[in-house]
């Protein structure tokens, strides 16, 4: 098998899911699984969608045309604020986007109108992250808007904490979202449908929240992907961590002095790093993956493995108790930074693993269009295990 290869565990992910759309059904809470980390790999997805997520999200509309392509019909949501010169594709692959800009609101109602169809807006507001949003005090207006627009349909109100300034999901910043979606019904006399709390940092809060108030809906990515919480990158009870591994393989192992010699400038990306104490002569090995490839921060090594450095396409590694081969392959853990460039580059291949068995290879370089893994998992039998995980015992 080619390296470097990402090997991913799809009965893992479908136990996250299934355990997720179930925690979280009994708290009211539906779950929009958030393909950008995988860039919408359908296996993935089909796998989300036979452990009952309710929709699927993304942050581009190319993903999601090229999962309505591949044949997925759960509804899609765009997750990120539309493209003004994108509006025409949301409008005719997503039921529903997140919007915090009247002018885009205004296009989407043009585009949705010229298409015949109905669009649905979910209204971001701004609660402390500083990212995406409306301020609460335009909320009025842009559903105002929103409601005078007859192809477009005021869905809900949502919120995305954690991604800028790391800004912890509480119970104040959720109350205040609850309490906008209140005012908002009040003052327009509608009903809305979505509240959206936000994304996997919001898990810490709804473990400890007494009550979860109007927000019936989350939009989840690592949780699902990674088993954690991304604000302190916790693992999530009963989830697995391991559904992604990163395997490379050594193309030198020698042994070298470990001080550089001669003079010293920038590296190949800029930073100049300290030097270590002397380790004298010491064995080294080089594996063919890089920062082209992968977020080297973001790589787990395996116990007794240490990285000593990256480059475009090197990762410099000792392993003094046992050191490496020619030709050995390290498998790493990931987490969200070190995943989502090994999904983008094409350089990296994708093997899926059923239990313990790998089974056929595929990737951007490689032709293979795998079977449906999500076919052994029949919905019935998600639904069947949904059941009987959400009986009270
Ligand atoms: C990426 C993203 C998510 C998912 O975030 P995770 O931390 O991966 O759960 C949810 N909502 C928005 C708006 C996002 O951009």
């Amino acid at each position: 098998m080619s390296t470097p290869r990402l090997e991913i565990h799809l009965d893992r992910l479908h136990h996250n899911a299934l355990t997720l759309v179930t925690r979280l059904a009994r708290r009211g809470i539906a779950i929009t699984a958030v393909s950008k980390a995988i860039l919408g790999l359908p296996e993935i997805v089909h796998t989300w969608a036979a452990a009952g997520v309710s929709s699927i999200g993304d942050a581009r509309v190319e993903t999601l045309e090229a999962l309505a392509r591949q044949g997925i019909t759960l509804p899609m949501v765009l997750i990120r604020a539309p493209l003004l010169s994108q509006v025409d594709r949301v409008v005719a692959v997503a039921g529903i986007s997140l919007n915090s800009e009247p002018e885009t609101i205004r296009r989407l109602a043009a585009a949705a109108q010229r298409q015949g169809r109905r669009h649905g807006v979910v209204l971001m507001v701004e609660l402390g992250d500083r990212r995406e949003g409306l301020l609460p005090r335009d909320l009025d207006a842009a559903a105002a808007l929103t409601l005078q627009c007859p192809a477009l349909e005021l869905v809900g109100l949502g919120t995305n904490l954690g991604c800028q300034h790391g800004v912890v999901p509480d119970g104040i910043n959720m109350a205040a979202l609850s309490a906008l979606a209140v005012g908002l019904e009040a003052r327009f006399r509608i009903h809305l449908g979505l509240v959206s709390g936000g994304n996997s940092a919001n898990l810490s809060w709804l473990e400890h929240a007494q009550t979860t108030g109007r927000i019936n809906h989350l939009r989840l990515g690592e949780a699902l992907l990674l088993g954690r919480e991304p604000l302190a990158r916790r693992p999530i009870a009963s989830l697995h961590t391991n559904a992604f591994q990163l395997v490379a393989e050594v193309i030198e192992a020698r042994v070298k002095p470990s001080r550089p010699l001669g003079e010293r400038g920038r590296t190949s990306f800029d930073q100049i790093p300290l030097l270590e104490a002397d380790a004298g002569e010491h064995q080294r090995a080089l594996l063919a993956i890089g920062i082209q490839d992968v977020d080297p921060a973001g790589l787990r090594p395996p116990a007794g493995l240490r990285i000593l450095g990256a480059s475009s396409d090197h990762l410099v590694v000792e392993r003094p108790a046992k050191p490496l081969e020619l030709g050995e392959e390290v498998t790493f853990g990931l987490d969200y930074s070190a995943l989502l460039r090994a999904m983008t580059s094409p350089f990296v291949q994708r093997h899926f693993c059923a239990g313990t068995e790998p089974t056929r290879p595929t990737g951007p370089l490689s032709q293979v269009t795998p079977r449906s893994p999500g076919a052994a998992l029949t919905r019935e039998a998600a639904l069947h295990r949904r059941r009987a995980a959400a009986t009270p015992s």
